[in-house]
């Protein structure tokens, strides 16, 4: 029986990988369920008052409190390792749980954070506003200029966070040159690898020391549960985030935990067609007359289009442009739309568009807007599975709109 210091079984994950996300992790009860059990259960019954004692001073395997591990939620691990290629996970409750608790788990008072700016914008809440609210000082750089990074760094720096493509621009940062730098500097290097997935691009295996990802996107993948991940070395895992978590209870549900197993069992073949469309729409925008501007990791255009290209493999599954007409021009496009729904969410079978300044990033002044390049006039779309023909005609009324 796994404990809650779940080791996950290595696999090669690159031979079998669509097969390891069918079947990596399972544990299966003694009715031999196909489908992984969900264990709906807070707390566990011991046999004796010595085994609850053996459970406690960790001198006998098996679970003692959903808090701190739980069956489904250690299958859900143990197939995000798989995955990824870590070697062990912890999921929690949301993609901010994931963030906040890799941050506080390894960060006192006099520490140092060097970051993006172009954040999702909770992440760039923690960074800016939290962070330091606790005497833990921070510096925001152009992310796709390795030389900020290198300058930013202090000898009391610990941790560097990322996050790429960008959310909303798409810029591409380039992991492995940071990772560099963060490890000559004796820190730890964060990616958020929502935007990209797990299915295009491996940040351990670029360097990275941790990733973190936003379950609630591209791994549920049908827009029901909230749910977060954070995967590293067995070293800072068991060292630094397994007891902050276990104390501190941003725990996920067994249920959303079952949830994001049954999504990565289809993540393969979901991502592959969210990128297909994505693709496909992208150069559809750039040939139109009413787009200003197209931001697409997979174009020649791109300003990073080589490194997303040896990076990622792909576009990714997100397109982002700007409609002429600024604020008034984007709010006719998105309510002209059938097909494609306005919501900040992402990563789901259906195709999502969000107007970032008003939305997700209305909380930063004008100048932050205006310098991370959010102008009134930019949507992010995150292209769902829908008939691609479809989107293209909804993209269609949307510009006859303006
Ligand atoms: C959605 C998202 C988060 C936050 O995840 P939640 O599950 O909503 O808490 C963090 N980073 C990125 C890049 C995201 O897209």
């Amino acid at each position: 029986m796994p404990t809650e210091s779940f080791h996950a079984p290595q696999p090669d994950y690159r031979s079998g990988l669509e097969t390891d996300l069918i079947h990596a992790g399972t544990m299966r009860s003694q009715h031999g369920e196909t489908s992984e059990g969900l264990y709906l259960t807070s707390g566990y019954i011991y046999e004796t008052a010595e085994q609850a004692e053996a459970r406690f001073k960790g001198e006998q395997s098996g679970f003692i409190y959903s808090r701190f591990a739980n069956p489904t939620v250690a299958m859900f691990e143990a197939r995000m390792c798989a995955l990824e290629g870590a070697e062990m996970a912890r999921a929690t409750a949301s993609g901010m749980a994931a963030v906040t608790s890799t941050m506080l788990c390894q960060l006192s008072a006099g520490d140092h954070v060097v970051a993006a700016k172009a954040l999702f914008g909770s992440c760039r809440y923690v960074i800016e506003d939290l962070l330091p609210r606790f005497g833990i000082a921070m510096t925001l750089v152009d992310g796709t200029d390795l030389d900020q990074w290198a300058a930013a760094m202090r000898p009391n720096t610990k941790v560097l966070f990322l996050e790429s493509p960008t959310n909303p621009t798409l810029d591409v940062i380039d992991i492995a040159g940071v990772a560099k730098i963060a490890t000559s500097g004796g820190a730890r290097l964060v990616v958020d690898n929502v935007f990209a997935t797990p299915m295009h691009q491996r940040p351990l295996a670029l360097g990275a020391h941790i990733v973190v990802y936003s379950a609630t996107k591209h791994i549920d993948g049908q827009g029901r549960c909230l749910g977060g991940v954070v995967l590293g070395s067995e070293e800072f895992i068991m060292g630094s985030l397994h007891n902050f978590l276990r104390q501190t209870g941003p725990s996920i549900s067994p249920f959303n935990a079952w949830v994001m197993l049954k999504g990565l069992e289809t993540l393969a073949l979901r991502v592959a067609r969210h990128v297909e469309s994505a693709g496909i729409l992208a150069s559809y925008l750039y040939n139109l007359e009413g787009i200003e501007r197209v931001l697409y990791p997979g174009h020649a255009s791109h300003p990073q289009h080589n490194l997303a290209m040896s990076q990622m493999g792909s576009g990714g599954p997100m397109v982002a442009f700007e409609v002429k007409g600024g604020k008034a021009g984007a709010f006719k496009f998105a309510n002209a739309l059938g097909t494609i729904q306005i919501s900040n969410n992402l990563g789901d079978a259906k195709s999502l568009i969000t107007h970032p300044a008003t939305t997700t990033h209305q909380r930063l002044s004008e100048d932050a807007r205006a310098e991370l390049g959010i102008t009134d006039g930019l949507l992010r779309l995150s292209v769902g599975l829908e008939e691609v023909g479809d989107l293209v005609r909804d993209i269609d009324a949307g510009l006859a709109a303006i």
